[in-house]
Parts: structure tokens; sequence; C-alpha cells
């Protein structure tokens, strides 16, 4: 008896997920799973990053603030249509923690720490270039659509994440990175650190920051933290291979820089 509905509501599950589970990442045209409507997953970002807001000790003033908001304009206008709908914004939070995140609908967070690492603008365009990355990548759809099926949450369920119970919501929302105490994404897959990496010193270049300060970040990183990796960075890419893969992007990164309106005057 119970063969027929199975059967039955098999074929239009194929299609859906057919349908709704395939996004071309922007800059590597690499195919992604995605499940969850990107309407959706804005919506979680843009809620949680007012949370956020709310209990975060926030700078609003003086030089590095005002870097983050010049770097952060130019290389959202950088990303363009990458990110559409985006409504850009970017936090500049007093904790001593070399750390940094996104969240979908365009929300970034640079940690006061992160100045004892970086020594000049072009750096900071890297590390937000890097942030605005994994936001038009859709990382978060992708990490939550695999949460969902590791989890074994009914595909169509994902639409109404209000109507889960309490333990299938807190697996979402671990998925995602947002604990109710922490706030701050996950790591990322080594693959998502690498696309970020990648498509990030495209868009710092694009915007007009030298792309060349890139691999000697990673490499900047690692001497702050030789045993281990600080908390935006514990994800399995080392320093180094990060490093060399941005040497080998470079010259592609070049080529934007040497065309960007920012380096050529025409504004
Ligand atoms: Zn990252």
């Amino acid at each position: 008896m119970r063969s027929i509905p199975t059967r039955l509501t098999i074929f239009p599950l194929l299609v859906f997920l057919i349908i709704t589970g395939c996004y071309t990442v922007p800059e590597t045209g690499r195919s992604s799973f995605t499940l969850l409507p990107e309407s959706q997953v804005r919506g979680m970002g843009v809620s949680s990053f007012e949370e956020i807001k709310s209990s975060a000790p926030l700078i609003t003033s003086g030089r590095n603030y005002d870097m983050i908001q010049r770097v952060g304009q130019r290389i959202a206008k950088a990303a363009g249509n990458d990110v559409p709908n985006a409504e850009w914004e970017f936090i500049y939070i007093d904790e001593d923690q070399v750390n940094a995140f996104a969240l979908p609908g365009g929300k970034i967070a640079i940690y006061d720490g992160m100045f004892d690492v970086i020594d000049s603008e072009d750096e900071l365009a890297f590390i937000m270039g890097h942030e605005v990355a994994h936001v038009s990548a859709r990382h978060s759809n992708q990490r939550l659509s695999q949460a969902m099926v590791l989890a074994g949450i009914g595909v169509g369920v994902g639409y109404a994440i209000d109507d889960l119970d309490t333990s299938e919501k807190q697996l979402i929302l671990a998925a995602y990175g947002l604990g109710t105490t922490v706030g701050i994404s996950l790591p990322y897959s080594r693959l998502h650190e690498s696309e970020a990496d990648h498509i990030g010193q495209l868009y710092m270049a694009r915007a007009g920051y030298n792309p060349e300060v890139a691999p000697g970040v990673w490499k900047k990183m690692a001497e702050v933290s030789p045993n281990g990796t600080p908390g935006w960075l514990s994800t399995h890419p080392t320093h180094e291979d990060r490093s060399e893969a941005l040497a080998e992007s470079l010259p592609r990164a070049k080529e934007e820089y040497q065309k960007s309106r920012y380096v050529t005057g025409d504004r």
C-alpha cells in the first residue's frame, strides 16, 4: 500500500531538486547545490545581523571605521550584479580577535583585532573581498542545503523553516553558523574558502586595490597563529596553500586591476 504514494512523490521531488538545486557561482562558473530560495536565506542573514548589531560592541567612527566603509563600498560595487538585492552594511566590532564574517544579504563585520595583522587599505580590501565573495557565491545557502539533506529534512519543508520542530531548527541554525550565543558563522569548507579567496582577489582588483598583497595576507595570518588558526580561519586549507593559490591566480587579478577605473583614473 505504501509503495504507491512513495512512487508518486519521488518524481516531483526529483524535478524540484533539479530545478531549484543548481546555482552557478559567479566568476568561477562552478555549479553548486542550493535548496533554499535565496530570498529566505537572505532574510535569515539580515535578521541574524540585526541581533548581532544589537548586542556587539560597535565602533562607529575613526580612521579604521572610515576605511572599512570606503573599502566596503568599493568592493560591493565591484561585485555588482553578482549579488542581486544586496543591502550592503559593514560594521566594525570592538573585540580583539582576528576575525571577520559575512552573512547573506550583504552584511559584513570586521573585528578590531584584524587591524593587528593588516597594515594597509589594500590588505583590508582583500579581507573584505573574501567576505563579499562568500555572499556572492551563496556559500551559506549551500551549507544549509547540505545540512538539510544530511539531516533528512524534507526538501519541500525547507521552504518553511518556522514549521520545523525545535531540534531540526537548531540543527539548521547550527549549520548556518548562527547559534544563539555566538552569532558567528561556522568555518566554511576548504572549497568555499579557496573559492572566496579567488573571487575576493578579483573583487579587490576590480575595486582598484593592488591584488599583489593577497598572498602575503595569509603569510601574516600564519605568523599570528603558528600553532592554530584564528576564529574565522579555522578551516581546512593551510595558510601556505592559500597563499600559493593566490600567487597563481594573481595574473588574472592584475589584469582586472589594470583595467580598474580607480587605477586608470576614469571614475
Ligand atoms: Zn572565509
